[in-house]
């Protein structure tokens, strides 16, 4: 079961935390895999090591998500090179906290841009060659806040709750050409993104969770594997929450 073999595949954000996570459990289940960043390349070679080490294969990819330009190019070259892109996942993501009152308009925009305009753009960018094959993925990564809401995370709430919208559209514009659209929904994931979380706001937070602990990158990346399988076929505009059962 999930099998990737042969298939294409695109981890925005892979360089770290879950996107390096999914990349290796892609490139593990056979998928050649092309790891995207924005700027920290060492990390990313990291993330290709350990996918080859798995006994997978793929390469760097990287581009700025918010950049449409940049991506639509990054993705054709890649279809050129290496056949129809068979699952992309629009990890890539930005997080800024502010109080409603305190919040600048430019971290909002910077956020919309990479969250939710960096998502588009790859799905854009990625559903011909989908379309084509018959076959295709779309899969982005939102979060629980985006549907619980957080205090001080209003914007970027707005940014996550965005790609469900997003993805359900895309779900029924291609679902008649084996093209699927889901969002997973992660809740607090160990990553870089919340490893400054002070110490009271960490105890409260595992309170919520009937699971007693937070979630692993690994934890969602087993998520991003099932809906990119063949076996998930049948599962299209969906959410996926992966949250220890914070939200049910
Ligand atoms: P992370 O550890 O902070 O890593 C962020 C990744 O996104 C890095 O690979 C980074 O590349 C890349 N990135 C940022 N801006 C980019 C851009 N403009 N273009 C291309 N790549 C860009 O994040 P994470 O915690 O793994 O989160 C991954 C996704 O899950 C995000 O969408 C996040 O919102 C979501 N999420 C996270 C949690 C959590 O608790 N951690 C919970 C729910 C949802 P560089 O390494 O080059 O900077």
């Amino acid at each position: 079961m999930f099998d990737l073999s042969g298939r294409v595949a695109l981890v925005t954000g892979a360089s770290r935390g879950i996107g390096r996570a999914t990349a290796i459990a892609l490139a593990t289940r056979g998928a050649w895999v092309a790891v995207n960043y924005a700027t920290n390349s060492a990390a990313a070679e990291e993330t290709l090591a350990a996918m080859r080490t798995a006994g997978g294969d793929g390469e760097l990819l990287p581009f700025d998500v918010s950049d449409a330009a940049a991506v639509t190019v990054a993705v054709e070259d890649l279809v050129l090179r290496k056949g129809p892109l068979a699952i992309a996942v629009a990890n890539a993501g930005l997080n800024i906290d502010g109080l409603l009152l305190r919040a600048q308009e430019e971290d909002f925009d910077r956020m919309l841009a990479t969250n939710v305009k960096g998502t588009f753009f790859l799905a854009k960018a990625s559903v011909r060659s989908m379309m084509k094959a018959r076959f295709g993925r779309i899969i982005a990564v939102s979060s629980v806040v985006g549907a619980m809401g957080n205090a001080g995370q209003s914007m970027y709430a707005a940014s996550k709750s965005a790609l469900v919208g997003m993805m359900r559209s895309i779900a029924r514009e291609y679902g008649s050409r084996g093209v699927t659209a889901n969002v997973v929904s992660p809740g607090f994931v160990e990553t870089d993104m919340t490893a400054g979380m002070p110490e009271e706001a960490r105890k409260k937070l595992l309170g919520m969770i009937p699971s007693g602990r937070l979630g692993r990158p690994e934890d969602v990346a087993a998520a991003v594997v099932y809906l990119a399988s063949a076996e998930a076929s049948w599962v299209t505009g969906q959410v996926l929450g992966v949250n220890g059962g914070m939200r049910m």
